[in-house]
């Protein structure tokens, strides 16, 4: 008896345990929607810095397109969808060239193709060196996968070229918590060895790789030591961006102003790092993985030289803010908490602006469930679960008593 108790009670999800559950899968959808009420498709925005995108494997066998959320909805009903979460710079190909006699029904006139889009194996449901799908139907138990943010393609830990002898690893806290912003993966890494000129602040928790050494030959300079005087000394970059607080006075801000601006001004002219990154010749043995610390991307050298580096290697994109995923949530996170407190003030407003008739229907509809609720509870029998046909019966009655006064 005791036993079939102890695995009634493990089987018990309370209600309060279930509605936090479906708390956090709204806002884990919402997250990933970045506030796309799903409604309109977004080809008329353009290529969209980063938005939730889907592959209909239906329409698009080869997995060669993407649709956004709305036309996921609205023309892919039913459809085979892989949801592929965020991916930056692409265009709604739906009802396009590669859709054949399919049309979108939300916007219909769409050039060809989108010529800027690119498409990776995830849109065919294959991620990771492996190629396996997700969730993999094979496998014994589903591991998260970690997305590089240069590649946005979705890795397994143990597919990331990390071998047992390398002192490198995945830096998490006791918990397994990630104690890394972003994995720059290890096919892409080569493309950003020059990340290694860079002092520990932009590491996650000390995982600067040693592997790539500038060369000494082209008369290369160390990278600059994050000492105090350094401009890339820890909180360097955040504290001049700073300085333009709105609790400042006016005509003092003027002056503060203008000493940003020409701090920001020397700061684009001359190189952080003080190196070329054209002729320095970054070489690493072997590609491994970069974990990177958070707000690294802010840390980046913006000097012409360096974007003129960024843009030929196309990994320009890490100088904007609004690219990154954690921009992305924060944006995604307003304008749910938006959301919310206009539907907690449309509910204070709805009931602010009944009647007192209204009001006391109200209040009286309230006390009559609670009735029926507390009479049902008296006659159940507490031995059985309850079932939803007892809950329509509750339902059933209210509505009789509420017919019959
Ligand atoms: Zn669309
Ligand atoms: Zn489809
Ligand atoms: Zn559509
Ligand atoms: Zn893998
Ligand atoms: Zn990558
Ligand atoms: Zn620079």
């Amino acid at each position: 008896m005791a036993d079939a108790f102890e695995e009634e009670t493990e089987q018990t999800v309370t209600l309060n345990e279930y509605l936090d559950e479906v708390e956090d899968q709204e806002l884990e959808a919402d997250l990933v929607l970045g506030g796309d009420e799903g409604k309109e498709c977004t080809y008329g925005k353009g290529y969209m810095k980063r938005q939730a995108i889907f592959s209909c494997l239906t329409c698009v066998p080869e997995g060669n397109a993407g649709v956004c959320t709305a036309c996921s909805l609205s023309c892919h009903d039913g459809h085979e969808i892989i949801e592929l979460w965020t991916k930056r710079k692409f265009r709604c190909d739906c009802g396009n060239s590669k859709f054949g006699e399919f049309f979108c029904k939300l916007s219909v006139s769409k050039d060809i193709e989108n010529e800027e889009n690119s498409y990776n194996h995830n849109f065919k449901g294959k991620y990771c060196t492996c190629g396996r799908p997700y969730p993999d139907p094979d496998a014994e138990e589903q591991v998260e996968m970690i997305q590089c943010c240069l590649c946005e393609d979705w890795f397994h830990e143990e597919h990331l070229g990390l071998d047992s002898a390398d002192k490198l690893q995945i830096p998490r806290d006791e918990e397994g918590e990630p104690l890394y912003e972003d994995l720059i993966c290890h096919m892409c890494s080569p493309i950003c060895s020059f990340l290694t000129l860079y002092p520990q602040t932009i590491w996650a928790a000390h995982q600067q790789p040693n592997t790539a050494t500038p060369s000494k030959e082209k008369g290369v300079q160390t990278a600059p030591s994050a000492s105090g005087s350094s401009p890339m000394s820890e909180g360097g970059t955040s504290q001049l961006l700073t300085v333009d607080h709105p609790a400042v006075p006016d005509n003092k801000s003027k002056s503060v102003n203008r000493d940003v601006d020409m701090i920001l001004g020397e700061k684009s002219d001359a190189c952080l790092l003080g190196v070329d990154l054209f002729s320095a010749e970054l070489t690493s043995e072997k590609n491994q993985p970069m974990f990177l610390a958070r707000n690294w991307r802010e840390a980046l050298c913006g000097c012409g030289k360096c974007s003129e580096f960024y843009v030929k290697k196309g990994i320009s994109f890490l100088l904007d803010k609004e690219d990154s995923i954690a921009e992305y949530e924060k944006v995604a996170q307003q304008k749910r908490d938006e959301k919310m407190q206009q539907q907690e003030g449309a509910e204070l407003n709805f009931l602010s602006n009944l009647g007192h008739v209204e009001k006391m229907e109200i209040l009286s509809g309230i006390a009559d469930m609670k009735d029926e609720i507390r009479s049902f509870l008296q006659s159940y029998d507490a031995s059985k679960p309850i079932t939803s046909e007892d809950i329509h019966q509750v339902f059933d009655n209210l509505k009789k008593r509420r017919r019959t006064e």
